[in-house]
């Protein structure tokens, strides 16, 4: 049998890959992971030359067995065309010595539109192959950008929903905006009183209610999620690691075989495990540097071995960075327990009851790849003034965490491969907290005066996601407790 897709709480639970991204979540809690890591069928030089599109197919098609060429080429062709601001898809930019894979080109300015442009298109195939008759409800926890880029990606696509919620003062004005404006027949959005972990556990609870799945399958309803969670969220995330290698040695910037680490703004561990990915199907990746803000978890996880999420949740001004359980963890703690779902969904029971685990001495050793650290608001805001006051470049809250950590990295350990920092969010998305670093003049302005103002600094035009916000008219004010998510996916969809 060739590829398939396992739980991580029950390694006999196996599906086809389009049953995995129709289903998002395990029936038993757990994430769906391939059965083994594929390896790459070309070899990086063979990808010189070749377009995002087209190392898209090479990447995908490893994963997603089940689909056939036409079908996939069909989502992927629907997916990376002119919503993309540039024909490169994800352009690296270099900035001084270091490399940065911009990643928010797409139609919501956040890295998220490089896996939601083509999880609907995936999505609805995967419906087709599997001979779903139901409507699809996507329900989605954002920390602000999955929400806006899932919104996009979904508005108005047949035979599916979109519900999401979105913690009330844990995003950004420009994202809370694009959220609120959101068109379409089939999208809702709903403001919770809470933070983005409790949207997240709130979110997963229904996934897990069967009673819930029953009556909305009496419905002709069921769910599935756009969260990273989901493998059609994570298998498009490897494509621009594979990408980002072939376009260095295409340009000459590295030689064939030459290692490079990559350093990634870490919030729910996606974004990372994919960078996992692209190095296990062969990308010449040593270090994997899993960058984090003030919500630390994760480094002290890399630490010690200890995973504990009891601590303050901290609110900082890299917001989709703000959280304490990254989900996707599961998945690498499944692999370096030499995929043993027992273990596994003892320490996700240990976490969800006390809030923390402990790896094995055995699992710890398997983290070699991965490399942590952590920036501060003021390490992350003075960090984006250094650069833009040595090179002129502008970057994000999130990317700066990166770019932070990665000088720290080089500093600490004299490693000194080339490095790879994901740019994961457009500056203007995140306007007033970096034009404030840049001068504290900026502090008291309101975020829309500073869009031109970041515009003339940056000498990046604004983009075409900002315009239509200025104009565009509130379409959703629905706000509702964390306890009450449920009963309101119920009013919603009226069952
Ligand atoms: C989602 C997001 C992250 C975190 O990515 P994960 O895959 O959740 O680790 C970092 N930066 C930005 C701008 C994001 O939108």
């Amino acid at each position: 049998m060739g590829l398939y897709y396992k739980s991580t709480r029950n390694s006999n639970l196996k599906v086809t890959a389009s049953e995995a991204i129709l289903k998002g979540l395990a029936p038993d809690g757990g994430l769906f992971v391939p059965s083994e890591l594929p390896k790459l069928d070309v070899t990086m030089s063979d990808l010189k030359g070749k377009t995002y599109q087209e190392i898209a197919y090479l990447v995908m098609k490893q994963f997603l067995t089940d689909f056939t060429e036409e079908e996939l080429k069909n989502c992927i062709d629907k997916a990376y065309d002119s919503k993309f601001d540039t024909e490169e898809i994800a352009p690296l930019v270099k900035v001084d010595d270091t490399y940065y894979m911009e990643l928010f080109h797409g139609a919501t300015i956040a890295f998220k539109d490089m896996a939601l442009s083509i999880l609907p298109h995936l999505m609805t195939t995967s419906a087709k192959k599997n001979d779903v008759k139901n409507e699809i409800v996507i329900l989605t926890a954002t920390s602000g950008d999955t929400g806006k880029a899932a919104l996009a990606g979904f508005a108005d696509v047949e035979g599916t929903r979109i519900i999401v919620f979105y913690p009330k003062n844990g995003v950004s004005k420009v994202q809370e905006l694009q959220m609120v404006t959101q068109r379409g027949e089939n999208v809702n959005v709903v403001a919770i009183h809470g933070n983005f972990d409790n949207a997240q556990s709130g979110v997963k609870a229904m996934f897990e209610d069967t009673e819930l799945a029953e009556e909305l399958a009496k419905k002709g309803y069921q769910f599935s999620s756009a969260n990273s969670i989901n493998i059609g969220r994570l298998v498009p995330q490897v494509v621009y690691y594979v990408n980002a290698y072939a376009k260095l040695l295409e340009n000459e910037e590295i030689e064939d075989g030459e290692k490079i680490n990559v350093v990634v703004p870490t919030g729910n561990f996606g974004n990372i495990l994919a960078a996992y990915y692209a190095k296990q199907m062969g990308v010449p990746i040593d270090k994997l540097v899993c960058a984090s803000n003030d919500n630390k978890v994760l480094f002290d996880f890399f630490q010690t071995g200890d995973y504990d999420r009891n601590r303050e949740f901290i609110l900082t001004t890299s917001p989709s960075m703000d959280i304490l359980i990254s989900s996707n963890l599961e998945r690498l703690i499944y692999r370096i327990s030499g995929d043993d779902d027992q273990k596994t969904k003892d320490m996700m029971e240990a976490l969800k009851s006390a809030g923390k685990y402990t790896i094995t001495e055995d699992m710890k050793e398997r983290l070699a790849d991965f490399a942590a650290g952590y920036a501060t608001e003021e390490e992350c805001a003075e960090n984006i003034k250094k650069v833009y006051d040595k090179t002129g470049y502008v970057m994000d809250t999130h990317t700066s965490v990166a770019s932070y950590v990665c000088g720290c990295y080089q500093k600490n350990s004299g490693d000194d491969k080339k490095c790879v920092i994901a740019s994961t969010a457009s500056p203007y998305k995140f306007v007033k907290s970096v034009m404030s670093a840049i001068d504290s003049k900026y502090a008291d302005q309101d975020e829309f005066s500073l869009l031109s103002v970041l515009e003339e600094t940056s000498g990046r035009e604004m983009p075409q996601a900002i315009k239509d916000i200025l104009n565009a008219n509130i379409l959703h004010d629905l706000e509702c407790d964390a306890d009450k998510m449920k009963d309101t996916v119920k009013n919603i969809l009226e069952v």
